[in-house]
């Protein structure tokens, strides 16, 4: 008999799996069901690799139970985990984007566990709408007329072009026909909302003069979409949002801006550049503003439409906005977040997004060097650990090329590459996430709380002490 046969006469069936399990009792939390399912994926996989010839011909049986076990532990695990986020980039789409203030989550709490008055008016015990819980809350900060929100800044475009432009032409600047995390770009969301595309100007000059010559009786709106993820440098030139404005009152023609971002507080004051705020914007007196809520206004998901009465009604009354509405939690949590707004300075200490920014380089240093002694204690030579100076990024398409001064934590193992180690620290218990850069691997304390840095010290503990011949790394739950 070779090799391969007497390997694959080796995999136990299912039900000597299942009879096993029961035995040790190890997985007593899993559903039959699951276990079930399990058995067979990790028994064919194991089956394909013996006949590929990479499987170790030492496999016995006890050795396959027991793989199969730790694939079991690893499948039941809850698929969305926490993470630390070392990377310094504050607003990680790829992460979750913004983390809530308690207040949000308490509210969450609350809306979850409990019946609210969504849509009841409980003055006159009647149906209400969703939308007054933040409508009035929007007006009152912003000093628009109307608001309106939904499930996303990407449905608010949608949503603001196919009521107030379907088969009707559209002027945007060829400067600003931008694309976002690739399925997101103005010419096809224009042409799903059944809007006609008419570009003016040149990619990297557009004129107030470009505007005008392209209005022509089909035009619907004038849009200003804001660059978020990168930037036109050198010979350039753009029509402010006020200019532009002042051509649609003369031509009767509204004007609608895609602020991206959306943030409420002048951030210049933190060392970033002036951006117009959402107060500003509307100020200047632009029909449509559309913004995300989980970018700088440091919310839950969601797209903010903000203007004047007679566009937000017309939006209000699209049987599309049904398909996009926002849920109790969303609403819950903005509101809970717009509240904190009316106060700037518990807005900036409260919401972590703002908090992040704001956090003096001083104190983000300070973390650095913390972590740094909590790790040199323990990795003696296993590893370096060193504070520098490095960058955070705003990210989320908000504020390109802006940097913010920032200290990490820089390591340099001596027992594995870079890379194995960045692997290893992404599938630890709690995953840690940086970057590496020139073959150091780099954990930005911009982004990461005080009550985090034990996390830290834990996985690097777990990597580098197996990767050096200790103990085996176990997942949670398992003995
Ligand atoms: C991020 C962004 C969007 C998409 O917003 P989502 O909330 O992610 O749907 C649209 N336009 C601009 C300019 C953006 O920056």
């Amino acid at each position: 008999m070779d090799s391969v046969s007497r390997s694959l006469r080796m995999i136990p069936n299912v039900n000597e799996c299942l009879h096993s399990f029961i035995e040790s009792g190890d997985l007593d939390d899993v559903p039959l069901s699951r276990l079930k399912y399990c058995t067979r994926i990790y028994l064919e996989k194991t089956r394909q690799e013996i006949l590929r010839g990479d499987h170790i011909s030492s496999s016995d049986r006890t050795s396959i139970i027991d793989g199969l076990k730790a694939f079991v532990r690893r499948y039941h695990r809850p698929r969305l985990e926490r993470v630390v986020n070392g990377t310094g980039v504050i607003v990680h789409t790829n992460l979750g984007r913004s983390l809530l203030p308690s207040s949000s989550t308490d509210a969450l709490l609350l809306a979850g566990q409990n019946y609210t008055n969504l849509e009841f008016d409980l003055e006159t015990g009647k149906r209400g709408s969703r939308y007054a819980h933040v409508e009035d809350l929007l007006c009152e900060l912003t000093g628009a007329e109307a608001a309106l929100v939904v499930n996303n800044n990407a449905a608010a475009v949608l949503l603001a072009l196919e009521t107030l432009a379907k088969n009707k032409e559209v002027v945007v600047s060829r400067g600003q026909l931008i694309e976002i995390g690739g399925s997101f770009r103005i010419p096809d969301i224009m042409k799903r909302s059944g809007a006609l595309l008419v570009e003016t100007g040149t990619t990297n000059r557009t004129r107030i003069e470009d505007y005008r010559g392209a209005v022509t009786n089909e035009t619907a709106l004038l849009l200003r979409v804001h660059c978020s993820n990168y930037r036109i440098i050198g010979f350039t030139s753009e029509v402010s949002g006020p200019e532009l404005v002042q051509l649609g009152k003369s031509l009767a023609v509204p004007v609608m801006e895609d602020l991206g971002s959306g943030c409420f507080i002048d951030l210049s004051r933190f060392g970033l550049a002036k951006e117009p705020t959402v107060q500003e914007t509307v100020a200047s007196g632009m029909g449509i503003v559309t913004f995300s809520g989980d970018k700088l206004l440091g919310g839950p998901q969601a797209g903010l439409i903000l203007g004047k009465r007679i566009y937000i009604e017309q939006i209000k009354k699209n049987p599309l906005n049904r398909a996009v509405r926002i849920d109790k939690f969303t609403l819950a949590a903005l509101e809970s977040i717009l509240r904190l707004y009316l106060d700037e300075t518990l807005a900036v200490r409260e919401i972590p997004t703002l908090a992040m920014i704001a956090s003096p380089e001083q104190s983000v240093r300070e973390r650095a060097k913390a972590c740094q002694q909590r790790l040199a204690a323990k990795m003696k030579d296993l590893c370096s650990v060193d504070v520098v100076q490095v960058d955070s990024r705003v990210g989320g398409g908000a504020m390109p090329e802006q940097n913010i001064p920032s200290w990490a934590v820089a390591l340099r193992p001596a027992v594995m590459t870079i890379h194995q180690l960045e692997k290893s620290l992404r599938r630890s218990s709690v995953p840690v996430i940086g970057r590496v850069e020139n073959d150091l691997f780099l954990l930005d304390m911009r982004t990461v709380r005080d009550d985090e840095l034990a996390l830290i010290v834990e996985g690097l503990l777990g990597t580098l002490v197996v990767a050096a011949g200790g103990e085996q790394k176990t997942y949670p739950g398992e003995k």
